[in-house]
């Protein structure tokens, strides 16, 4: 049953629960929606989420395609992309939104090949051309210039990153409707993600960052970031070099070709503060650089600054915090 809907949300969850990033795209789409005079669908995949799809309709979807099924309940890359282009191909959406996360940016990208389309990642705002179609605008030039990017395929795939959009608020009162579909699983020969290192760290949603640098000598040198992280209930970030170098996973990597992060505290250990960097955090709340280099930019962003060997820093706070908490 093909529905009148012209803008798809795929709505991510995790552990049963809508990540925010959905109810984001959803009022940003009920905006473009209603401009346009179209609907908009939300698709759901996991385990034991129907009651999930009542905020999914409050936040601005008139149509939600669950999928229920254990084999959904984690991230399978396979499964998840065959469902989607299954749905797309019938649905034919003119717009179809995913948010920048680890698993939108792993999901959208097999999407758009799939369906032998074009798709912009890691926008930072959406509108509506007066000929109605999307444009995407994300940084380009290493965030020199904006840029404004029209898809002349269909349907118009963008990948939009976490926190720049607002969530307005749940309409209690808004009615859709909810469509059950049956899951087909794919059969899987091989695994193509590390789904270990995919779930493992949630940064964009971290409420504190504990980030190393080049500052740090060798990749063991994490765990001391680590075991601060730890005891404050944080996660660690990275700066961009120690990804490509291997040191630790990409979902880690914090800036503007990694994750856009707004803890209420980022801690960043031998960062120099590059502009890249930068775009990443700096809507941080509080933000705490430990650097050797007195001049290092980081301490033009940062609310408190220590100058200072990491190696020296870390250990005592890490001591402090333990002695104050006994
Ligand atoms: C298109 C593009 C996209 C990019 N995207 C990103 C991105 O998303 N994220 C990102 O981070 N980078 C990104 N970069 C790379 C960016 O330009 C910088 O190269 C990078 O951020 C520098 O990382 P860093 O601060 O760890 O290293 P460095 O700039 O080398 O700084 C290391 C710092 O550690 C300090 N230090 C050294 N030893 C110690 C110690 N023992 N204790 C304390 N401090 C110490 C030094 O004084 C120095 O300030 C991008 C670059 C390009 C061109």
């Amino acid at each position: 049953m093909k529905v009148h809907s012209n803008i798809m949300v795929f709505c991510e969850q995790r552990e049963g629960k809508v990540h925010p990033i959905s109810f984001e795209l959803l009022s940003k789409s009920k905006e473009m929606a209603d401009r346009l005079g179209v609907e908009i669908s939300a698709v759901l995949l996991g385990e034991s989420i129907i009651e999930e799809t009542i905020e999914l309709i409050q936040y601005g979807a008139d149509t939600v395609f669950v999928y229920d099924h254990p084999s959904l309940r984690e991230f399978d890359l396979l499964n998840y992309k065959h469902t989607i282009v299954d749905l797309v191909r019938e649905q034919s959406p003119e717009i179809l939104l995913f948010g920048a996360t680890n698993l939108g940016r792993s999901l959208a990208p097999r999407v758009s090949v799939a369906l032998n389309t074009g798709l912009t990642a890691d926008c930072i705002g959406l509108d509506i051309d007066e000929d109605g179609s999307l444009i995407q605008i994300r940084p380009a030039f290493t965030g020199n210039i904006l840029a404004w990017i029209k898809t002349s395929t269909r349907p118009q795939m963008a990948t939009v990153r976490y926190k720049v959009m607002q969530a307005g608020s749940a309409d209690i009162s808004r009615k859709g409707k909810v469509i059950r579909r049956e899951f087909q699983p794919v059969p899987s020969f091989f695994t193509i993600i590390d789904q270990e290192k995919l779930n493992g760290v949630d940064i964009s949603g971290a409420e504190i960052i504990i980030s190393g640098g080049r500052g740090l000598k060798k990749p063991d040198d994490f765990s001391l970031l680590a075991e601060l992280a730890d005891l404050l209930g944080g996660v660690v970030g990275s700066s961009r070099p120690l990804v490509d170098e291997g040191w630790i996973g990409r979902e880690h990597q914090v800036g503007f070709s990694g994750n856009t992060v707004k803890p209420k505290f980022y801690i960043a250990c031998g960062i120099s503060g590059s502009a890249q960097h930068m775009a990443g955090m700096r809507g941080a709340d509080v933000i705490i650089a430990i650097n050797t280099d007195p001049s290092a930019p980081i301490f033009q962003i940062a609310d408190y600054g220590i100058v200072g060997d990491l190696y020296e820093v870390v250990p005592r706070l890490i001591e402090e915090i333990r002695r104050r908490r006994k």
